[in-house]
């Protein structure tokens, strides 16, 4: 059986090489260089794959060429090849094409030599790939594998698979996806064939001329869309390849290149068995490789942005389309949550605009009492004025005086009135930085302007000076007057004595940035236990026309400044004491003066 001589062939140059490596073992300590070795790697192929079985002719030529030189074989597989390349430990290597230009690529080896197969076949044209099938098969051409079984050697078998890949790719098939199964059935190439008969694969994949040489297959298989290239004398399915080269190492003197290279190209089939040519150009094999980006090209496969993207189109779409779809919610609800914004802050100004105009309606009562005041001096002097005139009593102190009293009387009216339209004014909110002292004296100014009766209002200012808060002037202002209302109403129809408010300012001393506390007591009737926890609810009054908003509005005023606004009975005595806590925006670190505060006082 030519298989089993081929094994026992191979058997017989693994133990020659083993002995030859022997030999060739650098003495420890002995320079490598010193010993003349020429040490010729061969790609170990089995069986029916091997194109030349027998290479100790190709010894025996160096032997005779380059007498005193140690020269020895080495049979290895893909990989073990070229580890001994990678190391050095070659001087030359023979391989098939494919496995030639990996090495050329990654390790530099150089051709010097082409095997010469003969028989019409030329270096250049000399391996092709045969796809057969049983005779009867349906399948004619070589898309009509598409959906079929293939038995191949291996996926990384340059004529056992590669150059068929090659094939099918150039048809727009790709063997992984399109094929039903890619068979590795191993070397030697006989279980191809083993494999179409046990009926596991539909077609296989042999070297060209192997079916040929074997007369008991040609009648039971065919091949499949066979090519017919001239000079070539066996059917091929793909397109022809360069035969196997004879490459030197790197480190491989020139000198010793030539010598071998002359030696070899003296070879000739009819003596020897096997002859040489000097080198094909492996051009195709490169672009073979490219193409299908494998070997020194599989970094093409490596994924790109592009690749991927063009690969997972579906899914970068679908997620395009979520992120679109996420990013017009987003933005929806921004908007929607803008305009509700917008829309809450319309309605708190203008529920705080509500209740600037209720204390000023409660207020207003005693106000036309007020502006009655001015207008009845106005009116009396203007009568006696009158008076003089018809009397012929008018000089011109009289005129002035009057003039002046007149003036005067109508500006505090005007006053009173400025401050009230002032206060009463539709508005936006607006932050600015503020004297603590300067708003609560502004806030008695309008709560005095408005009451005829108001009670007296001491104010005490404890505040460390260059105390600043930032606020909203107006808002501050409605608290603190509502306070002042609130404080006038707890104290009506009591003694003068308890008819008095006293504002105090000091800086708060919790918590660690920061504030101005402004107290604001009265010596009122207070509020019975029950009432306690509902003060600041909204429409919580004990007042018969009261709206029971003002304290509410207050509170959220307060928070909405980063503050607080508390209440508690008085400590030391009748009356309550409501503190509007502000943050504080400059504050010297230790206060100046702090008065004394006496309530009685
Ligand atoms: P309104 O003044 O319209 O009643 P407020 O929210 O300003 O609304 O006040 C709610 C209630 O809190 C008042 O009706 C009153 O009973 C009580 N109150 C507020 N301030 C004082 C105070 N200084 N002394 C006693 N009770 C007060």
């Amino acid at each position: 059986m030519p298989d089993r001589l081929a094994r026992w062939l191979w058997l017989t140059h693994f133990l020659l090489w083993l002995t030859a490596g022997a030999w060739a073992a650098p003495v420890p300590g002995e320079h490598a260089e010193s010993v003349s070795r020429v040490r010729v790697g061969v790609l170990a192929v089995l069986g029916a794959e091997a194109a030349v079985a027998e290479w100790s002719p190709l010894i025996r030529r160096l032997e005779n060429a380059l007498p005193g030189w140690q020269v020895s074989l080495v049979q290895l597989d893909h990989a073990g090849l070229r580890a001994a390349v990678q190391r050095g430990d070659l001087e030359f290597v023979i391989t098939n094409p494919g496995h030639y230009v990996e090495l050329e690529a990654d390790l530099g080896v150089s051709r010097i030599l082409s095997l010469d197969a003969g028989g019409g076949r030329s270096p250049q044209r000399a391996l092709g790939a045969a796809v057969i099938v049983p005779a009867a098969s349906v399948i004619r051409d070589l898309s009509d594998l598409r959906g079929k079984r293939l038995a191949i050697v291996g996926r990384d078998a340059f004529g056992g698979y590669q150059m068929v890949w090659g094939a099918l790719d150039g048809l727009g098939l790709q063997p992984e996806r399109d094929l039903a199964e890619l068979y590795e059935v191993g070397l030697p190439m006989d279980r191809v064939v083993a494999a179409l008969d046990a009926g596991k694969a539909d077609a296989g994949v042999l070297r060209s001329c192997l079916l040929e040489s074997r007369p008991e297959w040609a009648d039971r298989f065919r091949v499949v869309a066979p090519q017919a290239v001239a000079g070539f004398p066996c059917a091929t399915s793909t397109p022809l390849y360069p035969d196997w080269p004879l490459a030197a190492l790197r480190h491989t003197s020139p000198d010793l290149a030539r010598a071998v290279a002359i030696a070899l190209l003296g070879m000739t089939r009819e003596t020897d068995g096997l002859a040489w040519a000097v080198p094909a150009d492996y051009q195709s094999v490169h672009e073979l490789f490219r193409r299908l980006q494998i070997g020194p090209y599989a970094y093409l496969r490596e994924p790109t942005l592009m690749a991927l993207a063009a690969r997972y189109w579906p899914w970068v779409a679908a997620l395009a389309l979520l992120v679109a779809a996420w990013a017009l919610y987003t933005l929806r609800v921004e908007h929607l949550v803008h305009r509700r914004t917008a829309e809450l802050r319309a309605a708190q100004e203008q529920a705080e605009h509500m209740a600037r105009l209720s204390v000023l309606g409660e207020l207003s009562g005693t106000l036309a009492h007020e502006l009655n005041q001015p207008l009845a001096t106005i009116t009396n002097y203007a009568h006696s004025l009158r008076r003089r005139a018809d009397n012929q009593r008018l000089t011109d102190a009289a005129v002035r005086e009057a003039a002046a009293e007149i003036a005067e009387q109508a500006e505090r009216a005007a006053g009173i009135l400025g401050r009230i339209r002032h206060f009463a004014r539709k508005r936006r909110n607006s932050c600015e930085r503020l004297v603590p002292a300067e708003v609560v004296g502004e806030s008695v100014e309008l709560f005095r302007g408005m009451l005829a009766r108001a009670p007296a209002v001491a104010v005490e200012d404890a505040l460390p000076a260059g105390t600043v808060i930032e606020a909203d002037r107006l808002q501050i202002q409605q608290v603190l007057l509502n306070l002042l209302k609130n404080a006038h109403d707890a104290s009506e129809g009591l003694p003068d004595a308890r008819r008095r408010i006293h504002i105090r300012l000091t800086p708060a001393d919790a918590g660690l940035s920061p504030g101005v506390l402004i107290a604001v007591r009265d010596f009122g009737r207070g509020l019975d236990a029950a009432a306690h926890g509902r003060l600041f609810e909204s429409f919580f009054t004990t007042k018969p026309d009261g709206l029971g908003l003002g304290l509410s509005i207050c509170r959220s005023i307060a928070e909405a400044h980063g503050g607080r606004l508390d209440a508690a009975p008085a400590a030391d005595g009748p009356g309550w004491v409501f503190t509007l806590n502000l943050p504080a925006v400059l504050a010297p670190a230790t206060p100046t003066v702090l008065l004394d505060h006496d309530p009685n006082r």
